[in-house]
């Protein structure tokens, strides 16, 4: 039944494809399905689902939300939601707003570093849609104090740097109730940005979460090594969760990985996709 991506961005969040021009890549790749997983917003899948029954390609509606963690980035994906629920849109609305305050902050810091641009800079880097810090990174870039985006994270937006701003998350329990409600099955996104010190914290915060109702994990990944990727399968079948893959397709946003094979080796058989529908 062939391949699919299960991780994909789309310019609702911060990928460079609107919906439908990332559903029509997807058909050109031969890929059988996708999920949409924009982060903390369900506006693109309207059109994602649209496109999809005038192509063919299977969409699955879904979402990535950022969870609250400490020490590491914690996503948790969202397949098969209703992004009709009233409990979702309300929550959602909640992390715009939490975007909304933070961005100018953003700005301000960057402004006391030396680096000025504009709130309008930034929402033309984004196309219109939700503004994340990659678009800062984008406009940066584009005024000239960088060469590439990769260069502002490190020095200046990634976690604690000079100028990051934190935002108000869910926690990872609300993060997979929210999913939940909206009728969806929640999955531990790339369990590898967790950076949890050994296998045994590993398992312990996988168990954790499952107890919370989580239902998936992401084994295949384009960052995952085979060992992570023996090792979340792993716990994927001692904790009963579906094993999931994707590609995190961000299109020229994340320019080295290609959606469906990652950096040229990921496949994730339907499968998976089917599994989780059972
Ligand atoms: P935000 O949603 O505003 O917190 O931005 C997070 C997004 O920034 C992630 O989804 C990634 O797409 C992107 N990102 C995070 N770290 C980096 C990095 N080091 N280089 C490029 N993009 C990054
Ligand atoms: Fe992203
Ligand atoms: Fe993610
Ligand atoms: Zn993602």
């Amino acid at each position: 039944m062939g391949y699919v991506d299960l991780h994909t961005h789309s310019t609702a969040s911060d990928g460079s494809l609107t919906p439908t021009e990332l559903v029509t890549y997807a058909v050109a790749k031969g890929l059988t399905a996708i999920a949409l997983t924009d982060h903390d917003t369900t506006e693109g899948l309207e059109e994602a689902t649209i496109a999809g029954n005038n192509t063919g390609l299977e969409v699955v509606p879904g979402i990535e939300i950022s969870a609250q963690y400490e020490t590491g980035t914690m996503h948790i994906l969202g397949y098969f939601i209703d992004p009709g629920n009233p409990a979702l849109r309300s929550n959602l609305a909640r992390l715009q707003e939490a975007r909304r305050t933070r961005n100018p902050r953003i700005l301000e810091k960057l402004a006391q570093l030396g680096v000025h641009i504009t709130i309008e800079d930034v929402e033309e880097a984004s196309g219109g849609g939700q503004i994340g810090r990659p678009h800062i990174a984008q406009a940066i870039v584009k005024k000239g104090y960088a060469n590439d985006v990769n260069y502002v994270f490190d020095h200046y937006l990634t976690k604690n740097g000079p100028a990051y701003v934190d935002k108000f998350r869910f926690s990872p329990e609300d993060s997979i109730s929210l999913i939940k409600t909206a009728g969806g099955r929640a999955c531990l996104g790339h369990p590898f940005t967790l950076f949890v010190k050994d296998n045994v914290m590993l398992d312990q915060m996988v168990a954790g979460l499952k107890a919370k109702g989580l239902e998936a994990i992401e084994v295949y990944y384009p960052d995952h090594t085979p060992e992570q990727t023996a090792t979340f399968l792993h716990l994927a079948k001692k904790y009963d969760l579906f094993p999931t893959g994707g590609s995190d397709f961000h299109g020229r946003a994340k320019p080295r990985v290609d959606l469906g094979i990652g950096y040229g080796a990921l496949r994730v058989p339907y499968e998976l996709l089917d599994h989780m529908k059972s």
